[in-house]
């Protein structure tokens, strides 16, 4: 069983899928492991530690790929860059399939089994693997800490001999996974913090936190399935407006972060609400790699729209990749650990378990997911 480690070639992406200790535990399990040289430097992991862990370091994609049937990677690889893999080798990744066939169907044509880490189920034995979880929260974390950088003006209440400030007021909307770490950073910061979602459920999570909760009586609940929320009707997202409309003036920092799962980014944001935050006011959206919850965002960018500074950072994760890769690493570990024979020391695929079956995108050269069916093979 060899399972190789591949530097991450997507511009921007800081992050990488194994550390130290994720490659002990691998050589542990009988692996022989190869990590592409340079892998980690972006998250500070120098080739020697992975050396150290037992790990052979290898000078690009090809070495490092040669003879694996494991490849460990943060984000879906280029089929290019596979080139000489091993047929049924199994790759573990975010796939990011949607608005992406065609580089989905190029890399099932390797022969390769893909399983997308983001369509791991949200039940308790998964928990442990969910990437989404583990950079969202880490995502909403420094949401307020690039808000806090941005704005000129201290989070706290402060009463000192020269007068007292306030606290700056700090409005979350959606409180899932990035929402609820938001809050309890702003929260740890001593800003004054409320809160919406779409699901009564977050109520009681938001006010948990210390929060206030924030949500409109012409909704009540819009839950959808698995947890998540499901789009609003067009009088449901007017009744939002109007109740946030009057709240988003009075804020210091805005922080969104609502998404809908297999659709664009509800924009909750108009222009004319930015331009009714007092000048110096921040925003962060963190829905901008779906298009964004905030009318200007720019995704990829921080603009300035009439003196409000909007943070449309894409990859919000991988601005702490030490901490990233740390969390992601454990989250593909523990995935990988379910596939092996601890006895035999070899690769034991289950392919009827059931997070197996939610995550398998592409097998024996054909794209298998059935939320992908649509999707030319
Ligand atoms: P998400 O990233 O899909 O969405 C973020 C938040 O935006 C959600 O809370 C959603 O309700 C909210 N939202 C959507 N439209 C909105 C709108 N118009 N206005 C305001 N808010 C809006 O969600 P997520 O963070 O992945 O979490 C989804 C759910 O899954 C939560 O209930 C979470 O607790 C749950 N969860 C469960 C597990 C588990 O059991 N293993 C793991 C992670 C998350």
């Amino acid at each position: 069983m060899k399972i190789a480690i591949l530097r991450e070639r997507l511009g921007g992406e800081t992050r990488v899928a194994a550390t130290p200790d994720s490659v002990t535990k691998l050589v542990g399990l009988g692996a022989e492991v190869s990590v592409e040289k340079g892998a980690g430097e972006a998250s500070r992991i120098p080739d020697a530690l992975y050396a150290a862990a037992g790990a052979k370091v290898e000078a690009g994609a090809a070495a490092t790929l040669k003879g694996a049937n494991v490849v460990l990677a943060v984000r879906r690889p280029e089929a290019k860059s596979l080139g000489g893999i091993a047929k049924g080798a199994l790759v573990l990744a975010v796939m990011d399939p949607f608005g992406n066939e065609a580089d989905l169907a190029a890399l099932a044509k390797t022969g390769i089994s893909a399983f997308g880490m983001e369509f791991m189920p949200r039940i308790t034995r998964a928990q442990v693997m969910d990437v989404l979880s583990s950079q969202a929260n880490l995502a909403g974390y420094q949401s307020v800490i690039d808000a806090a950088a941005a704005f000129d003006r201290a989070l706290p209440m402060m009463m000192t001999a020269a007068g007292t400030v306030r606290a700056a007021k700090v409005f979350v909307m959606g409180a899932g996974v990035a929402g609820l770490q938001a809050i309890a950073t702003a929260r740890r910061l001593g800003a004054a913090v409320s809160a919406t979602d779409v699901r009564a459920a977050a109520g009681e999570q938001v006010e948990s936190l210390g929060a206030k909760f924030i949500m409109t009586e012409a909704l009540k609940d819009a839950s959808g399935t698995g947890g998540y929320a499901r789009e609003l009707t067009k009088k449901e997202q007017a009744a939002q407006a109007e109740l946030v409309a009057g709240h988003i003036a009075k804020q210091d920092i805005v922080i969104t972060t609502a998404l809908i799962p297999g659709r664009p980014a509800p924009k909750l944001v108009t222009k004319a609400m930015v331009e009714s935050m007092a000048p110096g006011s921040v925003i962060v959206d963190l829905a901008a790699e779906r298009g964004g919850n905030v009318e200007v965002t720019k995704p990829g960018a921080v603009s300035v729209h009439k003196d409000v500074t909007v943070i449309g950072t894409l990859n919000m994760a991988g601005k702490i990749a030490a901490t990233a890769s740390q969390l992601y690493a454990k989250n593909l570990l523990a995935f990988l650990e379910t596939m092996i024979d601890k006895e035999k020391k070899a690769l034991a695929v289950n392919w009827e378990d059931e997070l197996v079956a939610a995550t398998l995108l592409t097998r024996d050269g054909a794209i298998v997911h059935p939320a992908l069916a649509a999707v030319p093979k």
